[in-house]
């Protein structure tokens, strides 16, 4: 027999796969194996067997050494990964590498390793002398417990002496077994809630049960009642047999949809996301795939789970960004989501209360299904937007970051024991420092961006590179000494918002705050348990939180989303606004605050009248015009080199290459420089092309970044937006 073994080799070696013979009639596939590069040694993963091979047998070798007991692989996942390469222009290993936990990918050392703990599965009657009294306790206490019982803990309250005369004596059976490692052992299972569908729930049941689309888009306005009908269609899942995996977009809102699933199902869930310790995600990933848990609730990469009978994907909040990866291979969740379906013969669910553009327009032209759900699960009046005109305040002599009618709100709210929600989309104290005589701005040597100003270290600090700088004395140009923090940043709107209601208790929910493990989940849990009355955030807390005591939301400046630089910015902004003003009033009366330069943008009046449909048309007229998606398929190549120069020359070649090439509806823009133009010391461009039709491209774009990459010695890197609708 041969086997093709795709080998942990630098980067541009791992495309190709190697064979090797191997004497045994094992099925290997999806095994991790040792085996001979030249003169190394080295791990491979067996992802074919054959019983020829294409190369001289007599130059082919023996593999080594079989790694794994068990298949690290199934061949599903080979599959997806094959699948995931292709449709993301990435190597098979980098494919691989995304899919796996850390314990079973290439490379790795075996770190983790299962738990075992005892346990005592069976209590025999036994005589005790009247001494042996502690005996006796431990003994009575056991037969109390519903078995089994850890004798670590029965250690614990008994002593070891006392517990092992027992077991020596024969009154405990006692067995090893796998301990489970779980991120949410401390919330307990709490009492099933189930509410009767409405008519509205029962619709959109019935109707994505039966309809014959792979996909189906549940646009239902916030509070619609969309989770209990993600639990009623999952009830369907588990009457067949069939596992279901529910994505949401930020690990902070996992645990309470863990909570709410633990609580409807009175059974444990699977978790997946990127704060688990190693040990908790090897452990989640092999009750998934050992123990078949049917239900895995997860962020992006969860898409991936080893369930076995898939039978429904959810996506909530689809049209989140953080489905989309940002490295390669830059995939799209809701694209998996849908391959993984229609090989299980599944069904994809995409719910949202602002569908992605691409979704809907999917939807209107009939390649998804759509669902409609407009009412409210419960009686409520929709929370009022009030929309703020920054320069109006401006011009009235207020400098301060919040205008008059938020502070009023504000403090209205505190009055009343309320909660408050402040959305600011910056990091750091101040976003750069600049001097005040002849402007220069500080930044980052590697990067060639603003470098940002934390406060308390007295420091600056590089956002992409992670290079930390003290604050300069004088400026390093004119060697003026009015060189200072500029701009405005969460810290000091925290500082200006602490100063203003002295008596308030605040949290700052920032990637600062939260990078601790966990950290999430405490600022959240704080909130939650009123430790604060003001919670200020970047848009992490805007999605799908739900406070009870939360009445007031502002956001600070709506051009902090809407002015960056991506066609995609009004729809954010959109859905942004959408999202945190719904969080607001949600068990009281609310009201939101929206702080703007540009009050007649659309993106922000449709968002005021809660107008999706209206925001639609707007934006799908504007995408028309300029030429973009979900009116063309829009590919980026990237490219990471040594130099401008280099960047340049590379990307020009491959805008050459395609000189004739190219369909009339084809654009090919720049090579531009990126937005953060040098990362890690790299010149970072890219070229664009928007098209149609342009049959081949990613084939022949493959081709070329190996060509260059070999050639040149650079990183290049294919971007494929998947919003075409065609
Ligand atoms: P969405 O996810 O669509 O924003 P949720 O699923 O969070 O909405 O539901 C909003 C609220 O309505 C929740 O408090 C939920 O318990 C309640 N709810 C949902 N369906 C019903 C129902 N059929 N009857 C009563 N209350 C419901
Ligand atoms: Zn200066
Ligand atoms: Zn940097």
């Amino acid at each position: 027999m041969y086997v093709q073994v795709i080998v942990d080799l630098p980067i541009q070696e791992k495309a190709q796969t190697y064979d090797y013979r191997y004497d045994g009639n094992q099925n290997l596939l999806g095994y991790r194996v040792s085996v001979r590069v030249g003169p190394q040694r080295r791990q491979g993963i067996i992802i074919g067997m054959s019983e020829t091979t294409q190369w001289d047998p007599q130059k082919i070798r023996t593999i080594e050494k079989i790694l794994d007991e068990q298949a690290v692989l199934s061949q599903e996942q080979i599959a997806l990964a094959f699948w995931l390469a292709q449709e993301t222009g990435s190597y098979f290993y980098q494919a691989l590498q995304t899919m796996l936990p850390n314990a079973k990918k290439l490379g790795k050392k075996q770190s983790v390793k299962e738990l075992k703990m005892r346990v005592i599965t069976q209590v025999s009657a036994i005589a005790l002398g009247a001494n042996a009294k502690k005996q006796q306790e431990a003994y009575d206490y056991v037969c109390d417990q519903s078995l089994p019982v850890s004798v670590t803990e029965l250690n614990h309250i008994f002593g070891n002496s006392a517990v092992n005369a027992l077991i020596q004596k024969g009154a405990f059976t006692v067995e090893e077994q796998t301990k489970w490692r779980n991120p949410y052992e401390q919330y307990e299972v709490l009492p099933l809630i189930r509410h009767e569908l409405n008519q509205q729930q029962t619709n959109a049941v019935t109707q994505i049960l039966t309809s014959n689309h792979e996909v189906e888009l549940l646009h239902g306005v916030t509070g619609s009642g969309k989770t209990e009908v993600f639990m009623t269609l999952i009830e369907h899942m588990l009457e067949q047999g069939k596992s279901t995996i529910v994505l949401v977009p930020e690990i902070a809102l996992t645990p309470q949809m863990v909570q709410r699933f633990k609580a409807r199902f009175q059974t444990d869930v699977a978790v997946l996301h990127s704060h688990l310790s190693e040990g908790e995600r090897f452990d989640q990933w092999r009750l998934i795939e050992q123990q078949n848990l049917p239900i895995v609730i997860g962020t992006r990469s969860a898409v991936f789970a080893p369930v076995k009978n898939l039978g429904l994907i959810i996506l909530d909040e689809e049209h989140d960004a953080s489905y989309k990866q940002q490295n390669q291979p830059m995939y799209h969740a809701r694209d998996v989501a849908i391959y993984r379906a229609q090989q299980h013969a599944g069904k994809v669910v995409l719910a949202s209360a602002t569908p992605a553009l691409e979704s809907y327009a999917r939807a209107q032209k009939q390649r998804y299904g759509l669902v409609e759900m407009t009412e409210k699960a419960v009686e409520k009046q929709i929370t009022p937007i009030e929309i703020v005109d920054l320069r109006e305040e401006f011009r009235q002599g207020n400098l301060t970051m919040l205008s008059r009618a938020l502070e009023t709100a504000i403090e209205e709210a505190l009055l009343k024991h309320e909660q408050v929600l402040l959305l600011f989309n910056r990091r750091g104290y101040a976003q750069f420092v600049k001097c005040r005589e002849c402007g220069y701005t500080v930044i980052c040597p590697n990067c060639d961006i603003s470098m940002t100003y934390h406060k308390f270290q007295h420091q600056l600090h590089c956002h992409y590179c992670d290079l930390q700088l003290p604050h300069p004395h004088e400026c390093p140009n004119c060697r003026s000494e009015y060189i200072r923090a500029f701009g405005s940043g969460i810290q000091k709107l925290e500082e200006y918002v602490q100063k203003r209601f002295p008596h308030a208790r605040t949290l700052r929910m920032d990637r600062d705050t939260t990078s601790r493990k966990g950290g999430h989940e405490q600022i959240i849990d704080a909130f939650a348990r009123r430790e604060a009355d003001i919670l200020i955030g970047t848009q992490m807390v805007a999605k799908g939180l739900d406070f009870e005591h939360l009445t007031v939301v502002g956001v600070v400046a709506a051009e902090q989303s809407l002015n960056f630089p991506d066609f995609r910015a009004g729809e954010r902004t959109f859905q942004l606004l959408m999202q945190v003003a719904g969080r607001s009033g949600r068990h009281k009366p609310g009201k939101t605050f929206i702080q703007t330069y540009n009050p007649e943008h659309y993106a922000i009046t449709t968002a005021q009248n809660h107008n999706y449909n209206q925001f639609y048309q707007e934006e799908m007229r504007l995408r028309k015009l300029g030429y973009y998606p979900p009116y063309c398929f829009l590919t980026v190549v990237h490219i990471y080199a040594n130099d401008d120069v280099q960047a340049r020359y590379v990307l020009e070649q491959i805008k050459r290459f395609f000189h004739d090439k190219i369909h009339p509806q084809t654009r090919i823009l720049g090579p531009t420089k990126a937005l953060i133009p040098k990362v890690d010391q790299k010149a970072h461009y890219y070229l664009v092309f928007k098209y149609r039709e342009q049959a081949g491209l990613h084939e022949q774009l493959t081709e070329l970044k190996k060509h260059w990459q070999k050639q040149q010695n650079c990183q290049l890197r294919i971007e494929i937006d998947p919003g075409f609708i065609g």
